[in-house]
């Protein structure tokens, strides 16, 4: 064989299906893993028979490669990335490239960036969505770095990805950590939209008293619709069909109530907060989370705090698709979408990424977690208004919104008075009214603030700043 194609480090669960989605597009490759038992054990199971190679350390895995030397690194994010940066640093030459396909704090991209650029080598900070199958049939690639960089990873890149009617998922995300900023962003979508999923599970199983199969044939019902029609509304129905081989009961049933949040979510939430941008369905989902972890607390507390007396409403029958939940549901996954894109819109400004807005819709349509049949009217949406400040403020979105939110409030009233939690439906609803709301009470706060720190405030009626002695 002659020199490989192309370059990947890091045999975890992701770089195995990558390597291999590029060997079947035609790019010859080498591998290599810290772990070296790893490369052996990958070249005679999967890689074996393929236009594969290992190498035992990164100076011979360099040297395998053509130039300029495109490496995707797929280890852990954080140190690990840096200590193979500097690991392989010293054999690289001029106008090589390294890309790292991980989940990495943009912060720490931008940083990368800067560095690797200096010495004249390409550096992407590219975020990949798909899991294991969608890494080796085609997953959703956001990359991020110099535009030059990209170019000469874009062929690649492009035959790798997830196929849509419109084209290859994968698109130049902007520069710096703008790729990376972007799967953190569509991570935190996906922590909204699994809560929203989990939410409606609660109140279908503790109101309607459905069981798994029921509960299954409404999540099929609902993915005919083009609202909810996803992936992970899919894979929501497959969970809940799935019986537990010991015990022939629902398996869902039989799963510690305990979910943990990586790296991710909680970087949306931080940035959201640091940006000023409104994410409150978002970081309900996150804090759900972390709540949920608190297993032994929440078990002490359920003696002390007893449930209110037994309420039940109105959450729709499976025959009409439990209507007003279907419609909750469809509210709250607009507005996560919608966030994340208010987040990017903010971040967008803030670091001149240049975000094309529309692009990104059309990225997230195939190969990634929150790929959805919605994601076609979020392109259509930027596409007509690339500065579009808010989904809700698309016609389509905004009728949407309209439609779906008598049955949000029922479901979350409903919700209020059964003492059941749906933070993600209830956020979602504080959240459209205080967004559509003329007039806010933070009148009263700015009142407090000058009364108690002489912060001042302003009028409705004049310009200027005022202050008045309250306390006199
Ligand atoms: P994984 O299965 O846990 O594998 C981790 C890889 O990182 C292994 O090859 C490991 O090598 C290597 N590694 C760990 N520490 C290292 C160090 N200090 N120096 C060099 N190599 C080191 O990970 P994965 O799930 O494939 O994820 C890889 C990256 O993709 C992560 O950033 C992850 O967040 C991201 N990601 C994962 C998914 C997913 O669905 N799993 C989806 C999108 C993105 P050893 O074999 O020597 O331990």
């Amino acid at each position: 064989m002659g020199k490989a194609h192309f370059g990947l480090i890091g045999l975890g669960v992701m770089g195995e299906n990558l390597v291999l989605n590029a060997e079947r597009n035609g790019y010859s490759s080498v591998v290599f893993n810290r772990t070296k038992a790893k490369t052996d054990e990958f070249l005679a199971g999967r890689g074996a028979g393929k236009d594969i190679v290992g190498a035992a350390t990164l100076e011979e895995f360099v040297a395998t490669l053509e130039r300029p030397r495109r490496i995707l690194m797929m280890v852990k994010a954080g140190q690990p990335v840096d200590d193979t940066i500097a690991a392989i640093s010293p054999f690289l030459e001029e106008g090589d490239l390294l890309i790292d396909g991980g989940n990495s704090l943009y912060a720490d991209t931008e940083r990368r960036v800067a560095e690797l650029e200096s010495k004249s080598f390409g550096y992407i900070g590219m975020g990949v969505s798909g899991g294991a199958k969608g890494a080796l049939e085609g997953p959703s690639m956001m990359p991020g770095g110099t535009k030059a960089a990209y170019d000469a990873i874009e062929p690649l890149v492009r035959k790798m990805a997830a196929q849509v009617d419109d084209g290859p998922c994968v698109t130049y995300i902007g520069p710096g950590g703008a790729g990376h900023f972007v799967k953190t962003v569509h991570n935190g979508i996906e922590y909204g939209i699994e809560q929203i999923l989990a939410e409606a599970y609660d109140l279908m199983k503790r109101v309607g008293g459905l069981n798994g199969d029921q509960m299954a044939d409404v999540l099929a019902s609902w993915n005919q619709t083009e609202e909810l029609a996803s992936f992970l509304v899919e894979i929501t129905e497959v969970c809940l069909r799935t019986k537990d081989p010991e015990t022939g009961a629902d398996l869902v049933e039989a799963i510690v109530d305990a979910a943990g949040q990586k790296g991710t979510g909680l970087w949306t939430v931080v940035s959201a907060l640091e940006m000023g941008v409104p994410v409150p369905t978002i970081y309900a989902a996150l804090n759900a989370r972390v709540l949920s972890s608190l297993r032994s607390e929440r078990l002490e507390a359920g003696a002390l705090l007893p449930e209110p007396a037994a309420h039940s409403f109105n959450l729709g029958s499976a025959a009409d698709e439990m209507a007003p939940l279907r419609d909750a549901c469809i509210a709250a996954c607009i507005v996560s979408y919608g966030q994340g894109m208010a987040l990017l819109q903010e971040a967008s400004k803030l670091h001149d990424y240049n975000l094309n807005f529309s692009a990104i819709g059309q990225i997230w349509k195939g190969g990634c977690i929150i790929r959805a049949r919605l994601l076609q009217r979020i392109q259509d949406a930027y596409g007509a208004n690339p500065n579009l400040a808010n989904l809700m403020l698309d016609p389509w979105f905004a009728e949407q919104i309209n439609r779906r939110l008598p049955g949000l409030r029922q479901v979350v009233a409903g919700a209020a008075l059964a003492g059941i939690p749906v933070p993600c439906l209830s956020s979602t609803l504080d959240y459209i009214d205080s967004y559509r709301s003329a007039r806010l009470p933070q009148n009263l706060v700015q009142a407090m603030r000058d009364c108690f720190g002489s912060h001042t405030y302003e009028r409705v009626d004049k310009p200027g700043n005022f202050h008045t002695e309250w306390l006199d």
